[in-house]
């Protein structure tokens, strides 16, 4: 395959690609973390080494969205999965009503955690399309005075992007971005709160990156187990008990990969060619490749996308492993197949994809 160190070409949904520069600062660090004489892994949380590393990585989130002191920036564990219940655990109660958006898997799993806690209006459910194409602003049932609207920017099993986000009147929204975010400029304005599994688009798994805006935050509900209230986690920075130490140095380098590769504009504009050339070929190709999202609800993330028949499809996800294609497999619930390109996938990973699916086309009409 001629990639350095016999790596494959990467298409997992997560946890997935990290940018090889990124490894390659890691393994250098391994040892010796500047003069520090250990690995990150192995200091103290209370240290200033990690320190350092724990305020820089706020900065640089600071820095990409474009934020001032009135957001917090927390790292939390627990998976987007815990914050499925811990944001209407923290933000409803008797008589409050959220609206849930739902366009997909992981949206319905943050529904039936919201009905714990309160009133949930579902304002849009994409189960009626079968979850191909999104709402577009006037299929919003939106709920006057609901205390936020909750919306999946990208829905990583379907294959759907959110690139711009509806109106909701000036109720916040909380945004799930656990497979999107970073991936394209954010107007951080309308969003009282966003988060993110880091496995996707941020590096390792076991931290959850949450942004809260400080009002949003005031208004949460008292009475709380402590690990479970934002405000113990604001109070503290991040650092009530041990924080998930490694995996926030990791996105700390992959934040720092972003700003020195554009920054979110970059992003964009790589995530975009490397969409465009994708779909591209399959829009060139609609008798053998059929892509089940509809157009302007395609994802730059997650492309989905089938076969003639599941014989070819199985047959072509076998002969891509062999080739060093990993990845491509469907999610279960959907089949077909998929390839995960976030920001970490270089285009030439994509250009080489499209090469092999090229030459199977060929030999399997
Ligand atoms: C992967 C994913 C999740 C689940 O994240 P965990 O960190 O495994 O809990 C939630 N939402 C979206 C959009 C995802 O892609």
């Amino acid at each position: 395959m001629g990639l350095k160190f016999d790596r494959v070409h990467n298409y997992n949904a997560g946890p997935a690609a990290v940018p090889l520069e990124v490894l390659e600062r890691v393994n250098e660090q391994w040892f010796n973390y500047h003069g520090a004489g250990m690995n990150v892994m192995e200091m103290s949380h209370r240290s200033k080494e990690f320190d350092k590393i724990h305020n820089d990585t706020i900065a640089k989130v600071r820095q990409l969205l474009n934020i001032g002191e009135d957001y917090h920036v927390l790292f939390l564990q627990g998976g987007a999965s815990t914050q499925f219940g811990m944001i209407p655990m923290n933000f409803l109660g008797e008589g409050d009503t959220a609206d849930y958006i739902n366009t997909g898997t992981w949206s319905t799993k943050a529904i039936k955690e919201a009905k714990l806690f309160g009133d949930v209006n579902v304002a849009f459910d994409g189960n009626d399309v079968d979850f191909m194409k999104l709402p577009s602003q006037d299929e919003l049932k939106l709920t006057d005075g609901a205390r936020y609207v909750h919306i999946t920017s990208n829905n990583t099993i379907k294959g759907t992007q959110f690139r711009q986000f509806p109106d909701t009147n000036g109720v916040p929204l909380v945004c799930d971005m656990s497979s999107d975010i970073m991936s394209h400029p954010l107007d951080m304005k309308p969003f009282g709160m966003i988060y993110a599994g880091a496995q996707k688009n941020l590096g390792p798994s076991g931290v959850t990156l949450v942004v809260m805006r400080d009002d949003f935050a005031k208004g949460a509900n008292e009475g709380l187990t402590t690990m479970l209230k934002y405000q113990t986690h604001i109070d503290k920075n991040s650092l009530f008990n041990t924080p998930p130490t490694f995996a926030i140095y990791l996105m700390g380098e992959v934040l720092q990969w972003v700003i020195d590769n554009g920054g979110l504009e970059g992003m964009a504009a790589r995530n975009q060619k490397k969409a465009d050339m994708l779909y591209g070929f399959f829009n060139d190709h609609p008798d053998y490749f059929k892509c089940p999202v509809a157009e302007d609800s395609r994802s730059w993330m997650n492309v989905c996308f089938r076969l003639p028949n599941e014989d070819l499809e199985g047959k072509m996800i076998a002969e891509a492993t062999r080739n060093g294609f990993i990845g491509m497999k469907g999610h279960r619930s959907v089949g077909g197949l998929r390839i995960s390109m976030y920001n970490a996938a270089p285009p030439e990973s994509i250009e080489a994809v499209i090469a092999f699916m090229k030459d199977f086309m060929t030999h399997n009409g």
